[in-house]
């Protein structure tokens, strides 16, 4: 079978969650399986078209695969956060969710001006959280080398938003 059905059989949907209408891929059976976590940190390496700088990971579920890729490649992994969860000095960047507003952070030294990153996160919904954090990479003098998600939702369009930033964006599976 191949990797991205793979990774669908694990998946496990479920519906109404956060709220009403929204089905949620849940990840955390992929994490029993630790062949299909070596393949699927592999498959985001050897899918890249050079050794980026750092690892950006999302929180939370991007801190997951983003950290064995990283610590795999021998590079430092960054933490994005939700505002308030830092602790050192921090830049931010404020976006907007479907209703009202969200903000993330990084710490103010996570990346070296001129660093080309890859940003990581389990799923890529409408983009909105992406490019929030590319809007940090750059605003540290760093740039994004791409994108890569273990999921997509293909029908909310969300690499619109992020190919701005980078064309570069990989998901191992696709809804
Ligand atoms: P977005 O900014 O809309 O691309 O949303 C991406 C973030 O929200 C990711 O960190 C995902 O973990 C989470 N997310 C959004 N929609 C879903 C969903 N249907 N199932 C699981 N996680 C989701």
């Amino acid at each position: 079978m191949n990797l991205e059905n793979r990774i669908k059989q694990e998946i496990r949907n479920i519906p109404d969650f956060p709220k009403l209408g929204i089905q949620f891929k849940d990840i955390t059976p992929l994490f029993y399986n630790q062949t299909l976590c070596s393949d699927m940190v592999n498959a985001f390496i050897s899918g890249m078209d050079s050794k980026p700088d750092a690892i950006v990971g999302i929180e939370s579920r991007g801190f997951l695969l983003g950290f064995l890729m990283a610590n795999q490649l021998n590079i430092p992994f960054v933490l994005v956060r939700k505002a308030g969860k830092l602790p050192y000095k921090t830049i931010s960047y404020e976006y907007d969710l479907e209703y009202g507003k969200s903000k993330i952070e990084m710490h103010e030294d996570a990346l070296k001006s001129g660093w080309k990153v890859i940003i990581h996160d389990d799923l890529l919904a409408t983009g909105g959280t992406a490019e929030a954090s590319s809007h940090l990479v750059e605003q540290l003098g760093a740039s994004v080398a791409g994108f890569n998600f273990v999921l997509s939702l293909d029908f909310l369009n969300g690499k619109n938003k992020l190919i701005n930033h980078s064309t570069n964006i990989k998901c191992l599976a696709h809804y």
